[in-house]
């Protein structure tokens, strides 16, 4: 299987800031390049897209692609069920949405340390064992967005899982607060193979600052930021799938040129990137990875995202190049939508958040900045 996955959950939309508004005409061009071009592997969820990614499936792949032309990975995330039944009734609503018979990799989405006690008190390792002696499910598995410790803890009490979904890039790799590296240490001294989501951290890596993409440029003058950042998470040994969220045509093309016969980077390529790293880290404001979990839950429908890349768009490279203020765009957004002071600190998207950001403190940043 090569190695890259197309994640549905950055599809082109018909109506530009409407998350549910897919663009399945673009879509389906989009698939049918990356099936033609020997690629297999794609991954949904419950609430991407507005919980549209999953129908989409159906009308992407299922109805116009032979079922053993591809695979497909779906999840069952916490804040969706709150009983034994209710894990059933997704799973059964996820069969009827996608109009998959069977799933070929199933994740139990985002464990962090309440989620962890959650999915443990209704049984849901059990219960997805269940189903793939059923053959309900091919493989499984777990995404995870916490700490190296609670991992190695998962892994000790479920060695039954088959693969762990790890966040990991080449920024994060070393962050105090991600910890990427020594999770993917702990899943590989489990012995677990590792998909990995996040390798161009929802685009921070695709657009960096000047001085970090001059040093890249200078080395390959070829390759996109983003082509070096999935290199790396795919060059990991045991890493056995990187998952792109694909937007364009053009992402799908460059993605699948570069990933049809990869090789990974090598020490002087990898040390460059350390430096990359350490240039962009002082440059990113607030880490959020624009993965809009916060957004459907919030009572104000405040684009949260949106805001924070405009934020982070406002202070990047500043001293380094002319100086764009991002005032406008805000002013045009919020003209629209909800602005970021009327945040009535509710908490549902810290709750979600699988960066675990304080979003709240960082709306009041974003409304001193722009307000
Ligand atoms: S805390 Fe603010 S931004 Fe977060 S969900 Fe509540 S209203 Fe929305
Ligand atoms: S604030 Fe958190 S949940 Fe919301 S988009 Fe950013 S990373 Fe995702």
């Amino acid at each position: 299987m090569k190695k890259l996955g197309f994640g549905l959950m950055r599809l082109p939309l018909t109506e530009k800031g409407n998350d549910a508004a897919i663009d399945l005409e673009q879509s389906k061009k989009m698939v049918d390049m990356f099936i033609e071009r020997g690629f297999t592997y794609f991954d949904t969820a419950w609430m991407y897209h507005r919980h549209e990614s999953e129908k989409a499936v159906k009308e992407l792949l299922i109805n116009r692609h032979p079922r053993e032309s591809f695979t497909l990975a779906t999840k069952l995330h916490a804040e969706f069920f709150d009983s034994a039944e209710g894990m059933e009734e997704v799973f059964e609503t996820q069969r009827q949405k996608t109009g998959a018979e069977y799933f070929d990799y199933y994740l139990i989405h985002d464990i962090e340390a309440s989620y962890y006690e959650k999915f443990t008190k209704y049984g849901a390792f059990e219960w997805l064992k269940n189903k793939k002696e059923q053959g309900l499910v091919r493989q499984m598995g777990f995404s995870f967005h916490d700490t190296p410790e609670l991992l190695d803890r998962v892994l000790f009490e479920h060695p039954e899982m088959d693969f762990v979904q790890l966040q990991i890039n080449y920024l994060d790799w070393e962050s105090e607060k991600i910890r990427s590296r020594e999770c993917y240490e702990t899943a590989r001294r489990h012995g677990k193979s590792i998909i990995v989501m996040e390798p161009v951290k929802g685009g921070v890596l695709s657009v960096l600052p000047g001085t970090a993409q001059r040093l890249l440029y200078a080395a390959h003058p070829d390759w996109s930021p983003a082509q070096w950042a999935v290199k790396f998470a795919a060059g990991l040994d045991g890493v056995m799938m990187v998952l792109s969220g694909m937007s364009s045509i053009g992402q799908v093309d460059d993605n699948t040129a570069y990933m049809n016969d990869f090789k990974p980077l090598d020490k002087s390529e990898i040390a460059l990137l350390a430096e990359c790293a350490r240039i962009t880290r002082s440059d990113v404001r607030i880490d959020c990875t624009g993965c809009s979990y916060c957004t459907d839950g919030c009572p104000m429908q405040i684009p949260i995202p949106r805001y924070f890349s405009l934020y982070n768009a406002e202070f990047k490279d500043a001293g380094h190049r002319s100086w764009v203020s991002q005032k406008d765009n805000y002013k045009q957004l919020s003209a629209e939508k909800s602005k970021a002071s009327d945040c009535i600190g509710c908490g549902q998207c810290e709750l979600i958040c699988p960066q675990h950001l304080k979003v709240t403190a960082h709306l009041k940043e974003v409304a001193e900045c722009f307000e």
